[in-house]
């Protein structure tokens, strides 16, 4: 049975948090270089997670918090992390950290130690990433002086511990983020050990997009009386995204795919597949044609991984195949189109996936492929979104035995192959095409449909 508190997530994130925020970074206790640190970054008012998290945590009070990527979680943790390391600045001991923070992801990791570092400037606190794919030789000599705050990802974590190259005993805050996805990724047993390894005297933060029962049960076993906090994105960009389906056999989707990228508008999309080695192959298939391509997903060496990134916020490429493990949190602006090449299984990866456009107030555009095969998912993620996506092509006939309408095709009738009407162009090209419609931009679509219409 679904847990209702994660049911509840979703129904928050749907609705646009419009309440205008009242507090100001200078009301939550933070210092003064603190606060010069987040006027660096140009934030001018704390989003609801900071608003409510800051001063929790400088209570020195267990919290747990329910927010998505695209918050403001990341400083809700950072900033009193990095306020504890101003006020006490004494030296950690060697092979030891003052605070850890865990998450899934390579990707995010990073991310997060980006964010710390960018107050460096104002707060003199050592920051190291404990992450698997990079060399350990580094990692071990920076643990060996002692870090004030480590940002690692649970299994490379575990090796250090076991090599005796990092002791948790002195750590004095922990952060557990993204712990949902971190259950999903197999880290739990790996959680349990790292959190036993801690001293019973700590804060401890556990944030989470959604709160399943063994996250629920993690928050009772190590936490200490928190506080929970859930909040909704601050502008929820499913709002300013246009969403459109397109129906069609998966042979077909490639070709759809190449439309929709032909698009001009389409300067910077992330693809998203179900499989590592789908990422691959489509990779690969859009070089081919002639795209600046990328893939990342959990194969490729955390080097690949970077470049591949990097190269993406900086337009050298304008296509990146993902898989969801790989994406989760990926905080890139200017993402202009997200692709489903196959829709999710689970409906709420299916909002953030396409969570990845529309960022710092930008407009979005996310189109999903979708075979005969996942209209399933797709009726999931319309009930989870609480609206219908605009289609184009033709609804294959599972839909319409869900739904029979009065007076409309007698039911069972059959289609043909490609789940067409009978007399349908063979390939059931895109048809309707309200908005937001494939370009029939010959010249960069695909070579075999050069100079045919997109319909
Ligand atoms: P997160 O949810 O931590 O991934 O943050 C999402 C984005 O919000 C990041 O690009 C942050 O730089 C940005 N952000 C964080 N705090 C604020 C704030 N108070 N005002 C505006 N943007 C913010």
């Amino acid at each position: 049975m679904k847990d209702p508190l994660s049911r509840q997530t979703i129904t928050v994130v749907r609705r646009m948090d419009k309440t205008p925020l009242l507090t100001h970074f200078k009301d939550l206790g933070l210092p003064e270089p603190i606060l010069r640190a987040v006027a660096a970054q140009g934030h001018e008012t704390p989003t609801p997670i900071q608003a409510k998290v800051i001063p929790l945590m400088l209570q020195g009070r267990d919290v747990v918090g329910i927010a998505q990527t695209g918050t403001g979680k990341t400083a809700s943790f950072v900033l009193p992390v990095l306020t504890y390391a101003f006020v006490d600045d004494e030296k950690p001991d060697r092979k030891h950290c003052k605070f850890l923070i865990i998450t899934p992801t390579r990707e995010l990791a990073t991310q997060i130690t980006e964010t710390i570092q960018v107050s460096r400037r104002f707060i003199a606190a050592s920051v190291h990433t404990i992450v698997g794919g990079a060399k350990m030789g580094p990692q071990v000599k920076a643990l060996a002086r002692g870090v004030d705050v480590i940002v690692a990802t649970p299994g490379r974590l575990m090796d250090h511990m076991a090599q005796g190259t990092l002791v948790l005993d002195q750590v004095r805050a922990v952060v557990l983020d993204e712990a949902d996805q971190m259950m999903d990724l197999g880290f739990l047993p790996a959680i349990q050990k790292i959190v036993k390894a801690l001293p019973p005297k700590r804060q401890t933060v556990l944030m989470s997009a959604t709160m399943p029962p063994a996250i629920r049960a993690l928050a009772d076993q190590f936490l200490n009386d928190p506080a929970e906090i859930s909040v909704a994105p601050q502008s929820q960009p499913i709002d300013r995204i246009e969403q459109t389906v397109i129906h069609g056999p998966a042979d077909e989707k490639r070709e759809n795919l190449l439309r929709v990228l032909a698009d001009k508008k389409a300067k910077s999309t992330i693809i998203f597949t179900r499989t590592k080695r789908g990422a691959d192959r489509l990779e690969k298939f859009l070089k081919a044609e002639g795209h600046e391509a990328a893939a990342i997903h959990g194969d490729k060496a955390h080097g690949q991984r970077e470049r591949a990134l990097r190269k993406f916020k900086q337009g050298d490429v304008t296509v990146l195949v993902a898989t969801d493990i790989a994406a989760r949190g990926i905080d890139i602006d200017g993402v202009s189109h997200v692709v489903n090449f196959e829709l999710p299984n689970v409906p709420e990866s299916y909002v953030h996936r396409i969570g990845r456009t529309a960022r710092a107030g930008a407009s979005g555009v996310a189109v999903s492929l979708v075979a005969a095969d996942e209209l399933k998912h797709l009726r999931a993620i319309e009930k989870v979104i609480g609206q219908k996506i605009d289609a184009i092509g033709d609804v294959p006939q599972e839909i319409h035995k869900a739904k029979p309408r009065r007076g409309g095709r007698p039911q069972g009738k059959p289609r043909n192959a490609s789940g067409a009407k009978p007399g349908a162009p063979k390939s059931g090209r895109p048809q309707r095409n309200r908005r937001n419609k494939p370009s029939s931009n010959n010249r960069s679509g695909p070579r075999s449909q050069r100079n045919k219409s997109a319909a």
